[in-house]
């Protein structure tokens, strides 16, 4: 479990790794089992998109073409969302940073709340281009459906659908998107203690498991 009282240090965890990785299902797992939020600032836009607030007026174009929304905006968002109370003992960060810009203005916002551990989820292009191609998620509740949902979520009896970005050629976009602005945070942050690979191209569980060590002998590097 993650620490609770104000003698240890909080658990601060960015997922990095490509679109089609697996960072959502392993995001909410790792969420769920250290009891601490997932916050995703892809379902942070899309529910922007989705209410149509100012924000999602701006955003919705880029998202769609499969670029990048801006540094500026997406700092804002985060420094709120971690300024909550329910992010005082940490986080779990799927989606953001996403640029080096981003990367740096974070480390100024966990400054002094203990140790930021980076997982990198590696899976091949091939299979991510596979697994979009075929990815569904609810349109009520945002998860993504696994693979025994045919017609409904299985979790509140949603309507399943296609993401508006995982049309072939979009996921072709922004899997070069990814490799060009957010693959150099694997050098911004692979020398640190923190830092650990993940083998994505496993069975769900797998990954699961290996995510639960990565954190134990990451915290544990991070605090020697
Ligand atoms: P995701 O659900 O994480 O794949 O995000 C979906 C889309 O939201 C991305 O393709 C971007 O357009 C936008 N987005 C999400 N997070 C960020 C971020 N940290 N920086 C810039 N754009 C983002």
């Amino acid at each position: 479990m993650a620490a609770r009282d104000g003698a240890c240090e909080a658990l601060n965890v960015v997922m990095l790794g490509p679109p089609g990785a697996g960072k959502g299902t392993q995001a909410e797992r790792l969420a769920r089992t250290r009891s601490l939020p997932r916050i995703s600032t892809g379902d942070i836009l899309r529910e922007a998109v989705q209410a149509g607030t100012s924000i999602g007026r701006v955003v919705r174009a880029t998202m769609e073409a499969g670029n990048l929304v801006s540094d500026d905006v997406m700092i804002a968002i985060v420094q709120a969302r971690l300024d909550r109370d329910d992010a005082r003992h940490g986080f779990i960060l799927d989606g953001f940073p996403r640029t080096v810009v981003q990367a740096s203005a974070l480390d100024r916002m966990v400054d002094g709340r203990g140790p930021l551990v980076v997982l990198d989820i590696v899976v091949p292009e091939d299979v991510l281009v596979r697994r979009l191609a075929t990815r569904r998620i609810c349109s009520r509740c945002g998860v993504n459906a696994a693979p025994d949902w045919t017609r409904s979520c299985g979790r509140c009896g949603g309507e399943l659908v296609t993401r508006m970005d995982d049309g072939v050629d979009i996921v072709r976009e922004r899997l070069a998107v990814y490799e060009r602005q957010t693959k150099p945070l694997v050098d911004y942050y692979s020398a640190r203690p923190s830092f650990r690979a993940i083998d994505g191209n496993q069975p769900p569980d797998v990954v699961t498991g290996a995510i639960d060590d990565a954190v134990g002998a990451a915290v544990k590097g991070a605090t020697l």
